[in-house]
């Protein structure tokens, strides 16, 4: 009994504190579309491609090469920039240059969307430019306010700290009526710690749960669609 109170209570969403929710800011990959779009191997393709391409080795050195970047620097971008000097738009083009007709429009996510109260945010470690790609597929070019991308990071990626306070202050939103949106459990984190609401998007895939023990999860929708378009017909 008390295992199922606990459950049901979990459950529970606080719509009295999610109505004073002024800015909604949203993850784009894997949080606004499915996981199974799978958009990520077609771009860890294209690293692998882009390395080969400029340094002139096999596909296989190239991804030994992309590899050993990912551990030291964190991200294969931070890697080839620091070690090679390599100009980030010309690498962000290339690997974004990818096959988007696997995205398929939410109607029901959009619908919800469209209904939620507050100003809605992007905040990507992808280029602006590949998340208005991304959005025009999904039917939501032009709907979100503003974008916060790895440009805007200066290149230093979600869960950096820093790049949080960039997005805080470039979005102008007080964190304690804010409410970010993700599908990496430990890119909340540092949300949370600035006093953000948070809503994590578990996709069931293994990095999705990354950080999640240390992280305060206010709410959890392993269905974007269906957990929003409850909230907001809630909200009314
Ligand atoms: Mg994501």
């Amino acid at each position: 009994m008390s295992g199922r109170r606990l459950i049901m209570q979990k459950n529970d969403v606080d719509y009295k504190k999610l109505n004073q929710i002024n800015h909604w800011v949203f993850d784009l990959d894997n949080t606004l579309y499915p996981h199974g779009a799978n958009l990520f191997s077609q771009i860890d393709r294209k690293m692998g491609e882009f390395i080969q391409s400029v340094f002139d080795v096999s596909y296989a050195d190239a991804k030994v090469m992309q590899k050993k970047y990912f551990m030291e620097h964190g991200t294969t971008l931070r890697g080839l920039m620091s070690e090679q000097g390599i100009e980030p738009y010309d690498y962000l083009k290339f690997v974004h240059d990818i096959d988007f007709s696997v995205l398929k429009v939410d109607t029901a996510l959009n619908e919800a969307l469209h209904k939620l109260p507050g100003e809605k945010y992007i905040y990507t470690n992808a280029s602006t430019e590949y998340a208005k790609n991304v959005l025009s597929h999904i039917g939501l070019n032009g709907f979100f306010q503003d974008f916060f991308d790895i440009h805007d990071a200066d290149f230093l990626p979600k869960p950096h700290e820093a790049s949080y306070h960039k997005m805080i202050d470039k979005f102008d939103i007080d964190p304690n009526s804010s409410i970010m949106v993700e599908d990496i459990a430990g890119n909340l984190k540092p949300a949370a710690e600035l006093g953000m609401a948070t809503v994590w998007v578990n996709t069931g895939v293994h990095w999705s749960d990354n950080g999640v023990k240390e992280t305060r999860i206010d709410h959890t929708a392993p269905d974007l669609s269906s957990w929003l378009s409850h909230v907001t017909k809630n909200m009314e």
